[in-house]
């Protein structure tokens, strides 16, 4: 047995042809919706793996186009001019985004609320670098209003109530993209593979070797630290967290998801990481339960199949929920 060890990564095919069983792993990373967006394609050739890393940035690429409120002919944007005004005909891809948003904001009792964009583009966290006055905020809190989200499906064609209403799925959009981008390379031939929005990372299938792809997750308050690693298999991840995007003023750090009840950065906690069977779910339940604090956070995760947490609280205490318990390790 010994001596044929070296061969252990070869298998002889059925018709007695030696064939090369050893997948390839191809990685790549480029930016796309404003973040480095990286692909590992694992395949039975070169070729295969690269067109499958190919078929995953063409997706998110197709996406964006469609999503991006940068963009001002997305049919996000349109949505969003046209508020107050008229429903518009959107993708089905648009149309599920924007639903799974609508069920998120019911799981996590509002905390999710994708009518926040007007709230968003007032803090503007990354440019503006300014505190909006309690008043302004006031005058916006009629906007965020879900209730005057209509996503009509049997029309497909979606509405919002009010003018000056801003739907802004960067919540979720990301969660959403890294699925879409897994199934273009499954039909593009990949038999594993990681693709990764900064923090939503969606994985299937496992690494040569039977190896499952292990994932860290940053400590939010030491930048480069691993909090802890976990190993993941046709599953996604995401993390929210406040260490990204923000700045600081009077000692008092100011960061990118809102409580939609208060219009002011979320307080209950640092960072939450949630692993779930889609990105989708991963990506809004993450930004959803960081608004909602801990404890009803995790009452939720719990309540909730395939799905599980990690969250940090404002106190820096770290909280894993059971079906992770045996599954984390410390770096
Ligand atoms: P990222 O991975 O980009 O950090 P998150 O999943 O943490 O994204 O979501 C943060 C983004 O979600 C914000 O930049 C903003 O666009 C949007 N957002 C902020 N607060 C909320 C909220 N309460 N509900 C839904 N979306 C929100
Ligand atoms: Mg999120």
């Amino acid at each position: 047995m010994g001596a044929l060890s070296g061969l252990g990564t070869l298998l002889v095919g059925c018709a007695g042809f030696p064939t090369q069983s050893e997948p390839v792993v191809v990685k790549r990373a480029q930016m796309q919706m404003g973040t480095l967006v990286r692909i590992t394609a694992v395949a039975r050739s070169e070729s295969i793996a690269q067109a499958a890393a190919t078929a995953g940035f063409g997706e998110i690429h197709r996406l964006e186009e469609l999503l991006s409120t940068w963009i001002p002919t997305s049919e996000l944007s349109r949505v969003n001019t046209s508020a107050g005004v008229k429903p518009i005909s959107v993708s089905q891809e648009t149309m599920t985004v924007v639903q799974g948003a609508i069920q998120v904001a019911e799981m996590t009792d509002g905390g999710f609320n994708i009518a926040i964009g007007p709230a968003v583009d007032a803090w503007n966290v990354i440019e503006g670098r300014r505190i909006p006055t309690e008043s302004e905020l006031e005058s916006l809190r009629p906007l965020v209003d879900l209730q005057a989200v209509h996503a009509d499906v049997r029309k497909q064609t979606i509405f919002l109530e009010k003018t000056g209403m801003r739907i802004d799925v960067g919540g979720i959009g990301k969660g959403y993209a890294a699925d879409q981008a897994v199934m273009a390379m499954k039909n593009a031939g990949a038999v594993a593979g990681v693709v990764a929005l900064s923090g939503d990372i969606k994985t299937f299938g496992q690494l040569p070797g039977e190896r499952k792809f292990p994932v860290g997750i940053q400590h939010p308050r030491k930048e480069g630290d691993v909090l802890v690693f976990i190993d993941l298999e046709d599953e996604a991840i995401s993390t929210a967290g406040d260490y990204e995007r923000f700045f600081e003023r009077d000692g008092v750090r100011y960061h990118h998801i809102l409580d939609p009840k208060t219009l002011q950065p979320a307080r209950s906690c640092q960072s939450v990481t949630v692993i779930a069977r889609e990105g989708i779910w991963a990506d809004g339940l993450d930004t959803g339960i960081f608004v909602m604090g801990v404890e009803s956070g995790m009452r939720l995760v719990e309540a909730l199949p395939d799905v599980e947490a990690i969250i940090v609280d404002h106190e820096g205490l770290v909280h894993v929920s059971s079906g992770l318990r045996g599954r984390v390790r410390k770096p």
